[in-house]
């Protein structure tokens, strides 16, 4: 149940009081046809929510482990150590990636690292470390022994992609498929919710 929002808990309190009615009327020997299969409905729907919500809680767990699957490695431009950072705040940068702040104790300066904190501004940041590197590939006044080491640089940046994308790649198709089956259970729920209200008053 905690997994759940405010309008599926509601509605699986609607569902359950029907239920309650329903168990009372097989009782009493009062239950009809109709009520019947407004019940069945019920069961059908909070089937649905339980299993959404399910998928749900793991595709924002497995998000979470994603946004964390990238270290920036961070270590103070100072004393080359990362033993005495502490993390300071997040930084924004102007094409709107990430970054984290910190602060040395040794040395006691703040400094934002160089590198985004997560796995979707890391693609594009790796995206334009690939470029740089091919415009030094391309530029004749570039020594031959540099265009060589960017070369070689190209290369383990198109490693860290071939690893890094399609995992992310993965994880953003499955969070806009959940989000499109959020946005259609809910719709669901404030239907038979409203159906539901009615009957409750029609059988009260
Ligand atoms: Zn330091």
């Amino acid at each position: 149940m905690n997994q759940l929002n405010d309008k599926e808990r509601e509605l699986i309190k609607l569902t359950n009081h029907f239920r309650k009615k329903a168990e009372l009327m097989i009782e009493e020997g009062t239950l009809s046809d109709e009520f019947k299969s407004v019940v069945e409905a019920c069961e059908r729907l909070s089937g649905i929510i339980f299993e959404h919500a399910e998928t749900r809680k793991s595709v924002l767990e497995k998000r979470e482990i994603l946004k964390n699957i990238v270290k920036d490695n961070a270590a103070c431009p100072q004393c080359s150590s990362n033993e005495h950072l502490k993390y300071v705040s997040l930084d924004v940068n102007e094409k709107g990636w990430k970054f984290n702040k910190y602060k040395c104790r040794r040395c006691n300066i703040s400094f934002v690292w160089n590198r985004p904190n997560n796995p979707w501004d890391m693609l594009l940041f790796i995206d334009q470390l690939k470029a740089d590197f091919m415009l030094k590939v391309m530029n004749n006044e570039v020594e031959e022994d540099e265009k060589m080491l960017s070369l070689e640089m190209i290369k383990q940046l198109d490693e860290s992609l071939a690893t890094l994308k399609p995992v992310i790649d993965q994880s953003d198709l499955e969070a806009s498929e959940m989000e499109r089956k959020d946005e259609q259970v809910s719709t669901m729920i404030a239907e038979f919710t409203k159906y539901l209200q009615i009957q409750k008053i029609l059988i009260s």
